[in-house]
């Protein structure tokens, strides 16, 4: 992630000229934008629409784990959602991964016999019937479980310990710490361990395992891996710095089975003047399976489908075609997002931006983005109308999953919309992730957040200079 970057509209003038002459001063664009912007603010406020939206998707539908009849029912009743708003929709198929969960126990056998509060990762195999059991040796890093190697690690079942911290930037912050949970396992697996078990990417001390993916390249070897609470990582460490050998049991009933046909759900507010050029406004559908997904992301959901009614309820048509994407099977792979990427890859270079609310439903505090030469200041003028909500800082960094690879394969300005950081770890992949934790006035300020910012950039006479063609970060 780059440096803050936040300039002044008056700044931002000389810079967006000087850097890329084909795009229109920042402030000047925005200033042209400043009653609309106002119009989809005031809008949303009074809505309430986004969460009823999110209601139906969480305490209606549930739980949206990809493949599942529930994710199914997702697609199916937010593309007739939309279609009733008027809207252009089309489901893009793709073969979604299923897993299951089933039975997940965990148990310290010595030397002191305590349970375990733990859970699944994504994608795990699952143990013989009757579990593993093992020795445990841990490590606070990718690198620390190198430097063991495989003599100390084959056999055993590797902890991966390492506190998180709240927020989206800095070295001990989710970005950062998920590599752990992401990249671990396998290569526990690979020096010979027998399972891992990573300390819960979380911030609040709840004793509650946080799930999520994690990966197994196919050519190496897989072994079960779950996730504990924080707590149960600190009773392990206490145990092992006592000196004696910890010996964990892990049972797991989870699985993998085949494929299951399943789409991403697009729906298309046509452009007036040059409908083939496209800003996508993006969020994923799926969730995990043990809350109900209203961080993560049935607020992005909402967000996007709220954008879109604003629009339209307003009769703001904007000069491009704004395309709502809610992206199926992002929490395993980020399936859905590629498969978008790939099968309109031909079109890609139409996609003038994308921007993806995946970040909680808290009150918006500004964007990230990847963008080319002098995009920056064009945003940050724009985002200058969102001051009141004080979504108006921008600066570079990664910009979401499911939009990431617009970036890779098409070179598209990605933005992410940033929300308020400060409990969304909280509730992450765990239980805990209902609508409750939701409140209705802040979902609608980051949809205004999202509407005002895809309005202009979908009207604007310019576009956004695109990312180079290698990491935009
Ligand atoms: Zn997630
Ligand atoms: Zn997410």
């Amino acid at each position: 992630m780059g440096p803050r970057s936040v300039v002044t509209a008056a700044g931002s003038i000389a810079i967006a000229l000087a850097a890329a002459a084909q795009q229109p001063p920042a402030a000047a664009t925005a200033a042209g934008y400043r009653d609309a912007a106002a119009r989809l603010i005031e809008a949303a406020k009074g809505s309430g629409k986004g969460y009823e939206v999110l209601q139906h998707l969480t305490d209606r539908i549930g739980p949206r784990l990809s493949g599942s009849e529930q994710a199914a029912e997702a697609v199916r009743w937010t593309a007739e959602h939309l279609r009733r708003q008027g809207l252009a929709v089309s489901l893009d198929p793709f073969p979604a991964p299923r897993w299951v969960r089933g039975v997940e126990t965990g148990e310290i056998l010595a030397p002191a016999r305590q349970k375990l509060a733990l859970t699944a990762l994504g994608e795990s195999p699952p143990t013989p019937e009757h579990g593993v059991s093992a020795e445990v040796v841990e490590v606070a890093s990718l690198e620390a479980l190198d430097a063991l190697g495989e003599a100390r690690v084959r056999g055993k079942i590797v902890l991966f310990n390492r506190v998180m911290k709240p927020g989206w930037d800095g070295p001990e912050t989710y970005g950062a710490v998920g590599a752990l949970r992401g990249r671990g396992p396998a290569q526990a697996a690979r020096l010979g361990a027998v399972a891992a078990l990573v300390r819960s990417l979380g911030t609040l001390s709840a004793r509650l395992p946080h799930t999520g993916g994690t990966d197994f390249p196919k050519d190496g070897p897989e072994i079960p891996a779950a996730a504990v609470a924080a707590e149960d990582a600190e009773l392990i460490h206490r145990l092992l710095a006592s000196g004696e050998p910890v010996k964990v049991q892990l049972v797991l009933g989870c699985r993998r089975l085949p494929d299951v046909e399943s789409a991403n759900v697009v729906a298309d507010l046509r452009g007036r003047e040059r409908p083939d050029e496209i800003v996508v406004i993006g969020a994923h559908l799926d969730s995990w399976d043990l809350g109900t997904g209203a961080v993560d992301d049935g607020a992005g959901v909402a967000m996007v489908i709220e954008s879109l009614r604003l629009m339209k309820s307003l009769g703001l048509a904007p000069r491009r075609t704004v395309r709502g994407i809610l992206y199926m099977s992002e929490e395993i792979r980020a399936t859905g997002g590629r498969a978008h990427a790939e099968s309109h890859r031909a079109e890609l270079g139409r996609y003038v931006a994308a921007i993806e609310a995946d970040a909680g439903g808290a009150p918006p505090v500004g964007f990230t983005a990847g963008v080319g030469p002098g995009g920056l200041e064009l945003l940050a003028g724009i985002a200058g109308l969102l001051k009141g909500l004080g979504a108006d800082p921008v600066q570079a960094g990664y910009s979401g999953a499911d939009i990431e690879p617009l970036r890779a394969l098409g070179q598209v300005p990605v933005l992410g919309l940033r929300l308020d950081g400060t409990h969304y770890f909280d509730w992450h992949h765990t239980p805990g992730d209902t609508l409750d934790k939701v409140d209705p006035a802040e979902l609608a300020q980051g949809a205004a957040a999202m509407a005002v910012m895809a309005y202009v950039l979908a009207d604007m006479p310019g576009t956004l200079a695109r990312p180079p063609a290698e990491a935009a970060h």
